[in-house]
């Protein structure tokens, strides 16, 4: 039996655009042949027998620290993972991501990218109290991310344990940076200032538990510091002199008369209000933080527009005000006619799952703003309480989820005979 042929960027565009009709009765077929081939039943078994290990190796990840902007132990146990399972040139790069590759058939380009966050949002000193009870599995980032790094850890070792030669290569990054003021910085470094910009087709991200949504359009956020300084001085005898807080409250409420329309959906909110020293001391200083939304980058920058105009109306002689963006997650979608859409479709078809498109802010959304193919899936199971010290991973389902996830990537990569 011949094998699948790959999926390449290059050769898709010699061939010229197929509709959404054309791709989904081309994805069919692929996966479908696909699934008959004996070596992927393995790697199915493969994945069913090890789950118990699976289970162990998530609870092990969870209890390793990794807040925004220190996820080093983490990334030295998904590399020492890495190389456990014989990737090929297992490295951190210079942001703290962590990469290993499963090299082509005959190709050094044209690659598939599947990846997964290893940051949580728990702060430093966060007691990591992860354990199991009856089926499920507690604590924080159990689901988001450990769920989403060892199903990573799965589909590269299903494809290894089974010797699948996938077509085109493979690149496995666990990456840094994906949650809050974290900013994306993994995913941005490699598809902004690595040579993985220039050969990467498509790309995979497994962030946290579920087979149930296909994320495939990016939300849009920015987000700002607002900063007013002033002169400052004593309530009594200095009183006339600007007030940092008030003018703050000034440009709120300004900012917060914006209208904002209902489509697209678009949202503001104002997060954090920090100043002052004392009930009796003029504030020298009142800062706030800002977070902005929508499904439109237009709407973000006229929402973004407005707070600066409101800022700048505010200032006086002796205040002064700055206004400093310390976010920014672009909004993006995949197109109706994509592959990769495609391809998940159709995966999901063969597995009789009823999966909804979703939107939401991930690492996917630095690739689609490049108008590159880039989807974010779960990692199987279920999970609840993400971002809660109460999170839990329920791993009854995980098997589908990584079936799902491993059929995905050899129709992408295809698969030699
Ligand atoms: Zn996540």
């Amino acid at each position: 039996m011949s094998g699948v042929e790959p999926l390449r960027v290059k050769t898709l565009a010699k061939r010229g655009r197929l509709s959404e009709t054309q791709w989904a009765r081309t994805a069919q077929q692929r996966v479908v042949r696909l699934a008959e081939m004996p070596a992927i039943h393995e790697a199915f078994a493969w994945l069913r027998r090890k789950e118990i290990q699976l289970q162990e190796r998530q609870m092990e990840l969870a209890r390793i620290p990794a807040p925004p902007f220190g996820e080093a132990a983490r990334a030295d146990w998904v590399q020492y993972r890495f190389r456990e399972l014989g990737l090929k040139d297992v490295h951190i790069d210079a942001v703290g991501n962590v990469l290993g590759v499963i090299p082509g058939e005959d190709t050094e380009d044209g690659y598939v990218s599947i990846s997964a966050h290893i940051d949580t949002v728990f702060p430093e000193g966060t007691l990591l109290d992860i354990r199991r009870e009856r089926e499920r599995l507690y604590g924080p980032s159990i689901s988001d991310n450990a769920a989403g790094v060892v199903a990573l850890l799965a589909i590269a070792g299903a494809i290894r344990e089974i010797r699948i030669q996938p077509s085109s290569p493979i690149v496995f990054i666990g990456n840094v940076g994906e949650e809050g003021e974290g900013n994306l910085r993994g995913i941005r470094h490699i598809f902004n200032e690595t040579r993985w910009k220039d050969v990467i087709d498509f790309s995979v991200m497994i962030d946290g538990a579920g087979t149930d949504s296909i994320i495939a359009e990016g939300l849009g956020s920015r987000r700002f510091e607002v900063t007013v300084t002033g002169p400052g001085g004593h309530s009594w005898s200095d009183y006339g002199v600007p007030n940092p807080i008030v003018v703050l409250a000034r440009i709120i409420n300004t900012f917060n008369t914006v209208d904002l329309h209902n489509r697209p959906k678009t949202t503001m909110n104002i997060g954090i209000i920090e100043g002052g020293t004392s009930v009796n001391s003029i504030p020298e200083r009142a800062s706030m933080r800002v977070d902005v939304r929508s499904i439109a980058v237009s709407e973000i920058e006229r929402l973004e527009e407005a707070l600066r105009r409101a800022a700048e109306d505010a200032k006086t002689s002796d205040i002064d005000i700055e206004v400093k963006a310390i976010g920014d997650r672009p909004a993006a979608e995949l197109r109706g006619d994509s592959a990769l859409l495609a391809m998940t479709r159709a995966v999901d078809v063969h597995f009789g799952i009823t999966s909804r498109l979703q939107r939401a802010s991930t690492d996917a959304n630095i690739p689609l703003a490049q108008g590159r193919e880039a989807i974010a899936l779960g990692a199987g199971g279920t999970g609840a309480g993400a971002h809660t010290i109460h999170e839990w991973f329920d791993p009854y389902g995980r098997e589908l989820g990584l079936k799902r996830l491993l059929l995905l990537t050899l129709a992408l990569t295809g698969i030699e005979s």
